[in-house]
């Protein structure tokens, strides 16, 4: 069961959500992910699977990259399955995240 993270209340399943994952490497993953409602508050959440936490373990590696080498050197790295405009974008983003 899990409860509210604002207030602790306990929830229940409120449907899902598709979100589509891009890793660095291009691949292309589509998730289904539950949303869930607290029955005290009414807040509404997301129950992200282990996949999305893995694949922000792995898109900070990326991101990491694009703050520390230049934009050749990332499409060098990446080749095609990066654009250089997301290169450009995460390397001006503060707090960078994928999602
Ligand atoms: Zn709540």
């Amino acid at each position: 069961m899990i409860v509210c993270s604002k207030c602790g209340g306990k929830t229940v399943k409120n449907g899902t959500v598709k979100r589509i994952l891009r890793t660095g490497y291009g691949d292309v993953e589509e998730l289904s992910i539950q949303r869930i409602k607290c029955k005290v508050c009414g807040r509404v959440e997301r129950v992200l699977p282990e996949e999305v936490e893995r694949f922000k373990q792995y898109s900070r590696i990326v991101l990491e990259d694009a703050r520390e080498l230049s934009i050749d050197e990332m499409l060098n790295v990446y080749a095609d399955s990066i654009s250089e405009m997301s290169i450009k974008r995460w390397r001006t983003q503060k707090n960078q995240s994928l999602f």
